[in-house]
């Protein structure tokens, strides 16, 4: 599409020199004048506004924005439909998903696209709290249910004011024009196009982010032309409206994003997780050790549950008739690891397909039956479930998904795998998701969350690009998941290049990166460009080194120093480049630690479980504590934490892995007849620091480091040492734990499931099979704790009180 654009834009230039050049601006001075409907919708009257503030940055001359045309001005800006669009042909007949026109005469330039206004269905939250104390009582009278409505609760959210304000004198009090995220955005994007043409970019949030070209006159370019994306819905989750953060919430207008008002993740959750509903169906959940689960945060639903269809088909309508969304996800909670043990889902599980398949027949089976009993009503609606963690691989047992079933493949494309085999083996995956719908697929994208601990610089252009075209014509929309914090774009130095990349490309997936990528850096840069763009291939090409290769991250820094020589200090470019140096801080502590030697530590070579040798000891494997199974022949021990001595109380342990997780089996000594010092038998509970415990610390390949804590009753507490401290026991490893208090010891077996998806960081350890070129690093330590007094052991030894030096970790590899 690009290039026969450029042939007509050339031809067309030279017209208008032809017709006389009419001009917006001449030497400083307005020439033309804004024309709008007289009850335009909001986001007319903000793409008049952008039009009118950027001709201005450019020219120095404020055009006015009327809806009667004056004699004063000889050329109209048509912006939206108006009386005069109509009069002149030109409508936005045939504009969907933020298309657009942008047509001129001599004297004339219309740009329009559909501008329809949101209006939120009742009831909808204008805060949490109104959501809480009125509107939720007026949704379960409506329903007759205990259902949540995320729709409903969170509509606030996606308005840029005061929500209370909405549709009252007060919501434009403060000057601005207040929209929803759900407002049609055609003309918009008609008025930005039209500034990227005049040289206008917006890289980043806020002013230090935009390239403003400055010229005294503005011609009246002559065009005729329809553009359309490339995609239908383009969601970036960058801004959240909420936050009111102005410079962001333009900023992804600027980038041309959009977004349906639906329930696009994780459904099944909100007809089952109200409080009421766990006490009054205990049948809808998991059936765990003989035990419903109830209670844990994010405890899963038993699929096999006739009622729970019935309800779930009931709130999928329910929300299809009030809000009119045209799509309700039916996709399990987070963290489907474990399935339900009811004689109903006996069977259900394909474990032999490995993780990423372990109820893919299970999950998409309910999925359908659901899609069978809606379609009764709503023929013309859609249910959507995602393709992620245990039931990522299609169904076998399923040849074909019901046709108003939708398919959302978590991280369908690569997103900074830069190598054939990734970009193949996720291409295999699409197209067999595609054999079982005729339905084109949504794909949601994580990319590196750097509020959550990610300091490598994260670029990605080429791995956009290529992702973005390869998916074109078989998806309907890209779902973009940013580091976001308290609303806004986090690290927006760093952040905003892969939001520019997919902005761009979602439009026209024809464009050539690498123009866009050296334009970016020659403007946004300056004389730091040509190294700037050095600097981001180098990282993009060695993503995955930048944690482990001392060689890669001194070569990265250095090109960044070479590119910051090139600038001086208090310009523009001297400012962008310091949010990046800002940003490297973390990287440069990475390195200091990468170049500390290691060697002084142990060294441990655990046994591999998928070996045919261990075949029979596995097939009779117990996870009970006992350490009965042949392989755990106790290898290892533990010296005293500070001084490296043999403690009073010996502990020794063993390593297995077995393909899709690491078990470790550990026994402490202790006197006899009270062996353990027993704080607590629940699981995440911080008394389990009271009492005897043992600590796992776990580095992996992929992720520096996780805590995993058990104690003699079994109790497990998970935390991710890599987050930001305020977020360490957000993630559970959802480790499995086997104890066994003995007359003498105790001892334990723990099961840590290990994964090498990034899909969902909260969840899971992620790392590959520790190999002996690219090992783990980690620690065994434990604290006993008695009235008489505390000892500590750990097999490598920190030299001081605290289990947490991760320069002492051992190594640990699978021989
Ligand atoms: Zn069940």
């Amino acid at each position: 599409m690009s290039r026969i654009l450029i042939i007509a834009v050339g031809a067309l230039a030279m017209t208008s020199v032809a017709l006389g050049d009419s001009f917006i601006v001449e030497d400083g001075a307005p020439l033309a004048e804004i024309i709008i409907a007289e009850d335009a919708p909001r986001m007319t009257r903000l793409a008049a506004r952008e039009f009118q503030t950027y001709v201005e940055k450019i020219a120095e001359a404020k055009l006015r924005i009327g809806s009667a045309p004056s004699d004063e001005f000889p050329v109209k800006i048509y912006i939206g439909q108006s009386p005069a669009t109509r009069e002149l042909g030109i409508t936005s007949e045939g504009l969907e998903f933020g298309a657009y026109r942008m047509v001129s005469g001599e004297d004339w330039l219309v740009l329009l696209g559909d501008d329809t206004d949101w209006r939120p269905p009742e009831p909808w939250a204008r805060s949490n709290t109104d959501w809480l104390e009125n509107k939720q009582s007026e949704w379960d009278e409506l329903t007759g249910a205990k259902w949540s409505n995320p729709l409903a609760a969170g509509m606030y959210r996606h308005y840029s004011g005061n929500a209370w304000h909405f549709e009252t004198e007060a919501q434009e009090a403060d000057g601005e024009i207040h929209i929803w995220e759900f407002d049609q955005r055609g003309s918009l994007n008609a008025v930005y196009a039209w500034l990227r043409e005049l040289g206008v970019r917006w890289y980043m949030p806020g002013d230090l982010g935009e390239i403003v070209p400055k010229q005294s006159s503005v011609r009246l370019r002559q065009m005729n032309r329809t553009v359309r994306p490339d995609f239908e819905v383009r969601t970036m989750h960058l801004a959240q409206y909420h936050s009111r953060s102005r410079p962001d919430i333009l900023w992804s207008l600027r980038l041309g994003v959009n977004d349906i008002p639906s329930i696009l993740h994780h459904g099944i959750r909100y007809v089952t997780e109200r409080e009421e509903q766990r006490t009054e169906h205990p049948d809808y959940f998991t059936l765990i050790n003989g035990q419903r689960d109830t209670t844990s945060p994010t405890a899963n639903a038993c699929l096999s549950s006739p009622e729970l269809l019935q309800e779930n088909v009931r709130f999928v309508r329910t929300i299809f008739d009030l809000y009119n969304a045209p799509v309700v996800s039916v996709m399990p909670h987070d963290g489907f690891n474990q399935i339900c043990e009811c004689a109903l889902c006996d069977g259900k599980a394909t474990l032999e397909r490995g993780y990423s398949g372990w109820y893919s027949d299970y999950v998409w089976e309910y999925v359908n039956r659901v899609a069978r009993e809606v379609a009764k009503t709503h023929p013309d609606r859609k249910l959507l479930c995602g393709a992620y963690s245990t039931y990522r691989f299609p169904p076998e047992k399923i040849d074909k998904l019901e046709p108003n079933v939708l398919v959302q493949i978590t991280n369908g494309r690569p997103r900074w795998e830069m190598d054939e085999e990734t970009h193949n083996q996720l291409e295999r995956l699409r197209d067999e998701w595609q054999q079982r719908t005729a339905n084109p697929l949504s794909l949601t994208m994580n990319y590196p969350f750097t509020q959550r601990g990610e300091f490598r610089p994260c670029y990605f252009p080429h791995v956009i690009a290529r992702g973005l075209r390869d998916t074109q014509g078989q998806v309907w929309r890209q779902d973009i998941w940013g580091p976001i914090e308290r609303g806004v774009l986090h690290r927006p130095g760093v952040n905003h290049l892969n939001a520019w990349i997919h902005a761009r490309f979602m439009w026209d997936v024809e464009q050539d990166v690498d123009e866009l990528l050296s334009e970016y850096c020659r403007l946004f840069y300056g004389p730091a460009g040509e190294h700037m763009q050095m600097f981001i291939e180098y990282c993009e090409a060695n993503f995955d080194k930048l944690t482990k290769q001392p060689e890669t991250v001194n070569r990265a820094l250095s090109l960044f120093e070479t590119a910051k020589a090139a600038v001086e200090s208090e310009t523009v470019y001297a400012q962008r480049l310091a949010l990046v140096d800002d940003y490297l801080e973390e990287l440069r502590k990475r390195k200091d630690q990468l170049n500390r030697p290691r060697d002084d530590v142990p060294v441990f070579s655990a046994y591999d479980l998928t070996r045919d040798k261990w075949k029979e000891a596995k097939a009779g494997f117990k996870l009970d504590g006992k350490l009965d199974e042949s392989f755990w022949v106790l290898q290892a021990g533990m010296k005293e934490l500070i001084n490296g001595r043999n403690p009073a109380f010996g502990s020794t342990f063993q390593v297995v892995w077995d393909g899709d997780a690491i078990y470790f089996g550990i026994r402490c000594e202790d006197v006899e007849g009270a062996p353990a010092n027993v704080s607590t038998t629940e699981s995440g509970k911080p008394a389990i620091w009271n009492g005897d415990h043992l600590e796992i610390l776990l580095e992996t390949d992929e992720h520096a480091y996780y805590q995993i804590v058990v104690n003699p009753a079994g109790a497990v507490t998970g935390l991710d040492r890599g987050a930001p401290q305020q977020e360490w026991f957000s993630w559970s490893p959802e480790a499995e734990v086997g104890a066994h208090i003995g007359d003498d010891f105790w001892s334990v077996e723990v099961r840590i499931p290990v994964t090498q998806s990034t899909d969902d960081p909260l969840h899971l350890v992620v790392g590959r099979k520790p190999m002996q070129d690219l090992p783990w690093h980690f620690n065994v330590c434990r604290k006993r704790i008695r009235e008489t007094g505390t000892e500590v052991s750990a097999y490598s030894p920190t030299g001081a009180n605290t289990f947490h030096d991760a320069s002492k970790f051992a190594k640990l590899y699978v021989r």
